[in-house]
């Protein structure tokens, strides 16, 4: 018998516009924009960025009111509608959970697996927690365990691991980096190339 699709999507660049950059263009505070491209160590980059908001005094009701104002990518809610009709659908993401919330609430609550902030109760952000180190190449491990086949889609450097160790891995909107340093994971652009693909490579139907 042939094992059903599971569909594993990265959130930020896929679904929905990177978060970060959004409330450092809010916000107006450039340091934000840092990314895991300026500093590759993810926990030195999560302090830093958790320092930058004490020192402005940003609490996380500051950030969810910045995120509550994005809105998912042009087309995404349909191409996410269409996926969840054809195959199971969950998000893999290196976010956390209070900020993913209010676009949760925009793509209709789908399954999320992330990471979660410490909150104290003037709603001041003191610590990150990673629910599960590597966690999108471990859920993608786990699933094939279940017999699912696991087609992954991602943009960026979090997601090749996960991409490689799925049944198939794809590519939306890379950047040229990416691209060039894995080129054996196909590259869509638009979300009909990103169906076009799952069809190809989960035999999902048009
Ligand atoms: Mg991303």
């Amino acid at each position: 018998m042939t094992r059903p699709v599971m569909a594993c999507l990265d959130l930020e660049g896929v679904l929905v516009p990177e978060i970060w950059i959004n409330v450092a263009e809010a916000t107006g505070i450039g340091e934000l924009r840092l990314t895991t491209r300026d500093i590759a160590d993810y926990d030195l980059l999560m302090k830093r960025r958790l320092g930058i908001l004490d020192r402005h005094h940003l609490r996380l009701p500051d950030i969810q009111a910045v995120i509550g104002k994005m809105a998912p990518l042009e087309g995404a809610m349909e191409f996410l509608g269409w996926l969840r009709e054809r195959c199971q659908v969950i998000i893999l993401s290196d976010t956390f959970d209070q900020f993913a919330h209010p676009l949760m609430k925009q793509l209709g609550w789908p399954t999320l697996f992330c990471n979660t902030l410490e909150v104290d109760q003037s709603g001041r952000i003191t610590n990150y927690h990673l629910r599960l180190p590597e966690q999108k190449r471990q859920s993608v491990t786990a699933l094939k365990s279940l017999r699912f086949n696991v087609v992954a889609v991602g943009d960026s450097y979090n997601d090749t691991s996960m991409l490689a160790e799925a049944e198939a891995g794809i590519l939306f909107r890379p950047p040229d980096t990416i691209i060039k340093e894995f080129p054996q994971f196909p590259v869509t652009r638009t979300y009909p190339e990103l169906k076009a693909a799952f069809c190809h490579a989960g035999g999902l139907r048009p």
